[in-house]
């Protein structure tokens, strides 16, 4: 049996992807709707090991054209460096080497040690800025201000690296719906991101979230308000050469059995307006639907959907 160390968890994109495990656990673990490491202590993995399972992984992903690093935050051990070299002599043909990052992290790194990782392989990060309104994320317990969301953004983007932000579509909730919506399309359009991920909050069994809700400190929105939200967000965007992707199944309606929504894709600004078309379009089929609307939410509170 071959002795390798799989992350738990990536981004949707990456599934192809060879996946490399350098630390263990997320080291701030502690946003409300998150339950990925909740019984896992953070913990970096010795060096020795790392490059054992990039030298394993080569047989284990032998038509890999992409490399992602995990978990949660790994660019700040001192070693990644030497990490991502390893990889890059490993996977010489590797098209794009990722990581998860917290903004903070990318803040501290700053752009000067960033560019390191930048000539070293590194080529993308994948940023969870979940929102770019102030109280949302106090309130969610990010650990992070919209103006670290910027900076951090700024820093990856300064040292050469692909950013990939990820929206959390019903972050605010019914009460901040609007604040959550057009602060992450300021936040979006400060920093001018290579992708933008939408994914929709689902409030987890066991989440500090769920003991939030069940307070009546957070009201989740209902799908067509995650609808408006999608499209206020939208409609505040200004940036370019963006790629907009609703690439997680937490974005799908369905009208009693039938899927009328996945989500909007499109390059910005170019495909904008066609992507407004969608989310009118979809508004006005729900308004008039006869039979049930039901999204990701429902779903997974009916036992419909258990993996997220
Ligand atoms: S959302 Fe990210 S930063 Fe927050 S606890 Fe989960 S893994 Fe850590």
């Amino acid at each position: 049996m071959v002795e390798y160390d799989f992350p738990p968890f990536r981004p949707p994109n990456e599934a192809s992807s060879a996946l490399i495990r350098v630390t263990r656990g997320c080291p701030w673990n502690r946003c409300l709707f998150c339950t990925m490491y909740k019984t896992l202590s953070f913990q970096p993995r010795p060096l020795k090991e790392v490059k054992k399972d990039i030298d394993t992984a080569v047989h284990i992903y032998p038509r890999a054209r992409t490399v992602f690093i995990a978990d949660s935050d790994s660019l700040a051990m001192k070693d990644s460096e030497q990490i991502i070299r390893h990889i890059r002599t490993r996977f010489p043909h590797a098209e794009r080497i990722t990581s998860y990052a917290r903004a903070t992290t990318l803040m501290r790194l700053g752009a000067a040690r960033l560019a390191k990782l930048r000539q070293a392989g590194l080529t993308r990060v994948h940023v969870g800025l979940e929102s770019g309104d102030a109280e949302t994320l106090a309130f969610l317990r990010k650990g992070a201000t919209p103006q670290d969301m910027i900076a951090g953004g700024t820093a990856a983007k300064a040292a050469g690296l692909e950013l990939s932000f990820y929206v959390l579509i019903g972050a605010g909730g019914k009460d901040r719906l609007t604040e959550h919506a057009v602060g992450s399309a300021l936040v979006c359009n400060a920093v001018n991101p290579d992708f933008i991920r939408l994914r929709t909050l689902i409030v987890q069994h066991g989440s500090l979230l769920e003991e939030k809700m069940n307070a009546g400190q957070y009201r989740p929105t209902a799908p067509s308000e995650k609808l408006s939200e999608v499209k206020l967000f939208l409609e505040h965007l200004d940036v370019q050469d963006c790629e907009l992707a609703s690439d997680h199944h937490t974005n799908t309606i369905w009208v009693d059995t039938t899927i009328v929504y996945q989500g909007i894709h499109g390059m910005l600004p170019l495909e904008k307006n066609h992507m407004m078309e969608v989310l009118n379009q979809t508004l006005q089929r729900l308004s008039q639907a006869r039979g049930e609307v039901l999204d990701a939410t429902i779903m997974y509170e009916r036992g419909m959907i258990t993996s997220l």
